[in-house]
């Protein structure tokens, strides 16, 4: 007899599902900590973390039975109420942040959509219509909205999607002479990744974020940190701005806030939140109480001192590894990043490769991501346990093996 299991291949996608994404070769069907495991039994030790997403492994026991037993009490009420699971997951953010109001949404985008609305209606009610320019940076991601991939720095993800919304200017990543060029009393907001993760994991320098600071404060500018690959935990801190000494005015988190389960976040001043009044955003799913339950226990795990310095230590571990396997191979220039946010950027010479190794990855049992055309992503679960870590390592040994052949 033939399992139910077989019935669906991968062959599947190519027929049935719109074809922006190309997804591997093998379909993932179970989870466990930093393992995965595919239709055909075969496992993978797993750096992708669902890129920067289950940041707890897959199915922690702990996020399991808050799901569990929030799905025995209520699921969905709208926002025609608020929730208890919201309420309380808003009040850990604000305890742990600077901020002092939070909006709840689904995905990256959307939290990023709202920010960018926000900076907008903010500057429009308390300055004038005039003042909405958005300044962002080249190679910057923000999401897949026609807004967020027009503020976002690579043309090639709005390019064909004209026409584009008006009023943003791209300055150049790290160097605060050009947002000086640009910025005037017209500039609304600037929005900033603290590291540039989609456009290949560099970090931006703690001068230039702090200048960006001094910038928004002279020019009435808001200051926007877009913290949805790297918040929750992910470089070390539980929001990477308590690297920069430097606050925003809105903060947006996504990723690894919910540990798989969908949920985004905006959080803001009640400055920035006073001219805000029902009605004027909104979003039919955001604040679900299953997403918020099961963010409320990632932040109650991440936020801890065990947790947030196993991730530099682990961080030490990986890069430490690499080290070893480039003093064989050659293949890597740079390994950058903060804490499990891991860029290995690839030699000239090796970067067409890129694909290959992944594959050869795979094959050896274990999953990398890209980031840009010539680095290697690592963004795996925080809490990765060290022999998952030295076993990965050992299979991306044999993998870069096989690319010398
Ligand atoms: C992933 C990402 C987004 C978009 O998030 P989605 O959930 O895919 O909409 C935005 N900004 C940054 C920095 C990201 O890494």
């Amino acid at each position: 007899m033939i399992s139910k299991k077989t019935l669906i291949t991968r062959d599947t996608f190519d027929k049935l599902i719109l074809p922006i994404y190309n997804p591997a070769s093998f379909v993932p069907v179970k989870g466990k900590g930093s393992r995965i495991w595919d239709q055909e039994g075969k496992e993978y030790i797993d750096f992708s973390g669902g890129i920067a997403v289950t940041s707890l492994g897959h199915c922690h026991p702990l996020l399991n039975k808050t799901l569990k037993n929030q799905s025995k009490i209520l699921w969905h009420v709208s926002n025609i109420f608020t929730n208890e699971p919201a309420l309380k997951l808003a009040k850990k953010l604000v305890a742990s942040s600077f901020a002092s109001r939070v909006f709840f949404a689904n995905s990256g985008a959307e939290a990023n959509e709202a920010a960018f609305k926000l900076a907008r209606y903010y500057s429009n009610k308390i300055y004038n219509t005039k003042k909405n320019r958005i300044i962002s940076f080249h190679n910057s991601f923000h999401g897949r909205t026609l807004f967020t991939v027009s503020v976002g720095g690579q043309s090639k993800y709005s390019d064909n999607f004209g026409p584009k919304p008006l009023g943003i200017i791209h300055a150049v990543f790290n160097d605060i002479n050009t947002v000086k060029n640009i910025i005037n009393h017209n500039t609304c907001a600037i929005v900033v990744e603290l590291i540039q993760g989609e456009g290949g994991i560099i970090p931006a320098t703690i001068d230039f974020i702090q200048e960006l600071r001094e910038l928004c404060n002279q020019y009435n500018a808001l200051l926007i940190f877009d913290e949805i690959q790297t918040g929750v935990g992910r470089t070390g801190k539980l929001f990477s701005y308590e690297h920069y000494g430097v606050t925003p005015d809105i903060l947006t988190l996504a990723k690894s806030l919910g540990g798989g389960f969908p949920i985004s976040a905006m959080l803001t001043t009640n400055e920035v939140a006073s001219i805000i009044t029902p009605g004027i955003h909104g979003t039919t799913y955001g604040g679900n109480p299953l997403a918020c339950a099961v963010a409320e226990s990632v932040i109650d795990i991440v936020n801890t001192k065990k947790v947030l310095s196993g991730v530099t230590r682990k961080s030490m571990r990986i890069i430490s590894e690499l080290n070893i396997i480039n003093n064989r191979f050659k293949f890597f220039t740079e390994i950058r990043g903060q804490g499990l946010l891991i860029g290995i950027v690839l030699k000239p010479s090796i970067s067409y490769k890129i694909n290959k190794i992944l594959n050869f990855s795979f094959l050896e049992g274990v999953i990398f991501l890209t980031a840009g055309n010539n680095v290697i992503r690592l963004a795996p679960s925080l809490v990765i346990k060290e022999c998952d870590i030295i076993e990965g390592m050992k299979r991306f040994y044999h993998a870069l093996e096989k690319c010398l052949l």
